[in-house]
């Protein structure tokens, strides 16, 4: 055993699997608010950078390597209350962000599918952890029980305040219950989260219109404070001639009547108008409904679908094809029925400001297919008619608006969003109202640092192919319409795929003291990630910068890993004669301000 509590260079240095596990019997841990820490968690993990929840990817994956789902199930609820949901539907903003899929690494980690396997593959015997503080005898009440108000009405429980939720609908969930078909996303799994939230002592109350049966101002006079999570509501038109004729679909409420068990009829070719979620699933819906000819219309390429790949795939699978670059300009009828529509052709134009490319009708290009139904999938607004705290002046780090106690979030503040946007959104607001009502910010950030004994990775991890979701095939799909198309990975599976996340997590450091300047470490590196520097400049808010690279000797002044390029491949670590590389697991956690 080394001083400092370390192993030895001969107990790290792992020839195979199995001794991967033993190596954590001396730990030593600190917790950091040194901005340089706080700044190289958020670089060094792109996966939980770009996870508006900030879920602790690595930690959650290292636990299905070690087989512990339990606890990995844990990591993700610290996050987002609905991991089993959201490992089904989630948007994956992590997967486009991870380091596996950088060029020359192959394909991202299948991030979402290992979500998924730790809520499946959890035992019975799991318990939910909660943290409760005491109770403050402060009441809120949230309107809207989707993601962004279950979120929100989960943390203010867990900071001891009474929340009640108040929905329109008969069933709570929002778009989780009524716009995601079942087919992606169970009913009795949507269920069992939502009632882990409920449980903390929520209360909910369904089938009650705010803005109908109770104003925002009563509520305002009965509750300490309101949160206003009502979404977005209202579907955009096409805003073309033949928009009302019979068989003229909106995708929400095309989705809506599906998930409450009704079968429109659509004949057998439908027009799918849009390029989100919604037009997907009113799509793949169509065909379970016996559509034969399902076609996707949009108006720009297949790169700009607002969708992941997986549900590419699967509308493929299904013989849903996606015509691009066109425009509906008129749907035409016979005896105020659907049997035609009309469409322009349009070219990708370059602006200077965001899209950047937007697309541009051809005058003269127009043509007509045929049809029985078109659906006009293109998203919703929030619709505050009836219920309109003004959001002008909203305080967006407080989620507070103009009107005194009341707060907003969700799809309802920032427009059709993803639901892990609507989760992390709620919380944040939860915090807002909780600072509001108690006068105390309770919770800060800071970096827990671990000594690390081992790489927890073998290199030959870094060769698997990733593997794909097992789903159903077309019978099934078709028999059943509500049945699950993907039925998530075994646990052979889950391990497997577990063990291509390069664990970003790890630290790797050169303690330049030590170092003789061999070049070992460089030598075995397989990427250009040990770097001889004559300077690391700090940014202002006192983060490292980029490093300043010198090839001449009498210029450098250290060594060191650049953790932003390392894949954790372990390679200097167990190169290294001088025993001077370290590893320490460095994760960005929330503590309490008083602890
Ligand atoms: C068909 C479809 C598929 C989608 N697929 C995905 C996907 O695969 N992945 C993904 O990440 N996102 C997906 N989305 C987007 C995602 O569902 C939303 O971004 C998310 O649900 C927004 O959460 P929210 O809580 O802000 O709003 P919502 O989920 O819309 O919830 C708002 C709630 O407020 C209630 N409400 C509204 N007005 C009132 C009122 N006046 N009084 C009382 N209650 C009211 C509503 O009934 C609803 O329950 C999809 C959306 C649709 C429509
Ligand atoms: S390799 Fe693992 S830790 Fe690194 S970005 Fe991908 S999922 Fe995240
Ligand atoms: S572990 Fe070492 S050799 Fe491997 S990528 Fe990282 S810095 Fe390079
Ligand atoms: S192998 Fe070790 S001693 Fe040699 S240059 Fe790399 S860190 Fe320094």
């Amino acid at each position: 055993m080394k001083k400092n509590g370390l192993y030895s260079k001969e107990e790290k240095i792992f020839q195979d699997e199995s001794k991967l596990y033993s190596a954590h019997l001396v730990k030593q841990i600190a917790y950091s608010t040194d901005p340089r820490d706080l700044g190289q968690v958020a670089k060094s993990v792109p996966c939980q950078d770009a996870c508006p929840a900030k879920t602790n990817i690595p930690g959650y994956i290292r636990c299905i390597n070690e087989k512990r789902y339990g606890r990995a199930y844990e990591l993700n609820r610290g996050a987002n209350i609905l991991p089993g949901v959201l490992g089904r539907i989630c948007s994956r903003p992590c997967e486009s962000a991870c380091r596996h899929g950088e060029p020359d690494n192959g394909a991202s980690v299948g991030i979402c599918h290992l979500k998924r396997a730790c809520a499946d593959l959890k035992s019975p015997m799991h318990r939910i952890i909660e943290g409760l503080y005491s109770p403050t005898g402060k009441t809120v009440a949230v309107v809207g029980s989707g993601p962004a108000g279950l979120a929100a009405a989960h943390d203010l429980a867990i900071l001891g305040h009474k929340a009640v939720i108040f929905e329109t609908m008969e069933k709570p969930g929002g778009m989780l219950m009524y716009g995601i078909p079942e087919f992606r996303l169970p009913r009795d799994l949507l269920m069992l989260e939502i009632n882990n939230v409920l449980r903390l002592g929520v209360d909910l109350k369904t089938s009650l219109t705010i803005g109908r049966d109770f104003s925002l101002e009563s509520l305002r006079q009965e509750y300490d404070a309101v949160v206003v999570a009502t979404g977005c509501m209202k579907p955009r038109r096409l805003g073309v001639e033949g928009e009302n004729l019979k068989n003229v679909f909106h995708g929400l409420d095309f989705m809506k009547e599906i998930n409450a068990g009704q079968t429109p009829r659509v004949g057998k070719r439908v027009v799918v108008i849009g390029a989100g979620f919604t037009a997907v699933d009113c799509a793949r819906s169509a065909v379970r409904l016996g559509a034969s000819d399902v076609k996707i219309n949009i108006r720009k390429t297949i790169e700009y679908m607002r969708i992941d790949e997986t549900e590419k795939r699967e509308a493929l699978v299904e013989g849903i094809v996606t015509h691009t670059l066109v425009q509906p300009s008129r749907i035409l009828g016979e005896e105020g029925k659907v049997s035609g529509i009309e469409f322009v052709r349009t070219r990708l134009e370059s602006i200077d400001k965001p899209p950047f490319r937007i697309a541009v009708p051809i005058k003269g290009s127009e043509f007509t297919i045929p049809c029985d139904s078109v659906i006009a999938a293109l998203g919703q607004t929030p619709d505050v008619a009836d219920l309109s705290p003004d959001l002008s002046g909203m305080d967006k780090e407080r989620y507070s608006t103009d009107l005194e106690g009341v707060f907003a979030t969700g799809d309802f503040v920032t427009g059709a969003s993803d639901v892990i946007s609507a989760i992390a959104g709620g919380r944040q607001c939860a915090h807002g109202v909780d600072e509001y009502l108690t006068g105390l910010s309770r919770k800060k950030k800071v970096v827990r640092l671990e000594s690390h004994a081992s790489t927890d990775r073998l290199r030959s991890y870094d060769f698997i192919k990733k593997l794909e979701m097992n789903t159903i095939d077309m019978e099934p799909r078709l028999e059943v319409a509500t049945n699950e198309v993907e039925t998530g990975y075994t646990q052979d599976q889950a391990h497997e795929e577990s063990k291509r996340c390069y664990l970003c997590n790890l630290k790797y450091e050169i303690d330049p003291l030590r170092c003789i300047y061999c070049s070992a470490c460089i030598d075995v590196a397989p990427k250009d990630c040990i770097k001889l520097v004559e300077t690391i400049p700090l940014n202002e808010d006192g983060s490292y910068g980029e490093y300043q690279e010198s090839s001449q000797w009498d210029r450098v002044v250290s060594i060191t890993i650049d953790n932003h390029a390392c894949i954790r491949c372990g390679q200097c670590y167990a190169a290294c004669p001088m025993d001077c590389i370290s590893v320490t697991k460095t994760e960005m956690v929330e503590i309490d301000l008083d602890e």
